[in-house]
């Protein structure tokens, strides 16, 4: 399996970091594995005529499904996220950190 594995394996952006990453992170809907893919927002991202920015990224898994996901990102002029779809898979949502506890 191992699933549960690649789950555990989320990138965190450094605070300190000077080139903005924007991570990916999509499940294949034929075969159930998560790709990940890290963009650099300084580098990647197109300018397009309205003022936006576009990626489009392939996303190919290590397994033996050769599905691609087609997974184009929109940003605005402050490279905001507006916009993202995913062909063949879905979008997962990093787990937050900022979990409470609460006693009692
Ligand atoms: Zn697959």
């Amino acid at each position: 399996m191992g699933f549960l594995d690649k789950l555990k394996s989320f990138f965190f952006i450094s605070p300190g970091t000077t080139d903005p990453v924007y991570t990916i992170q999509v499940r294949c809907r034929r075969c159930g594995e998560v790709i990940e893919s890290r963009l650099q927002l300084q580098n990647d991202l197109s300018l397009q005529e309205d003022g936006t920015y576009i990626v489009h990224k392939t996303l190919m898994g290590n397994q033996r499904c050769f599905e691609r996901l087609e997974v184009t990102l929109t940003f605005d002029k402050n490279r905001h996220l507006i916009d993202r779809t995913v062909t063949r898979g879905e979008f997962i949502e990093p787990p937050t950190t900022e979990e409470t506890h609460q006693n009692g």
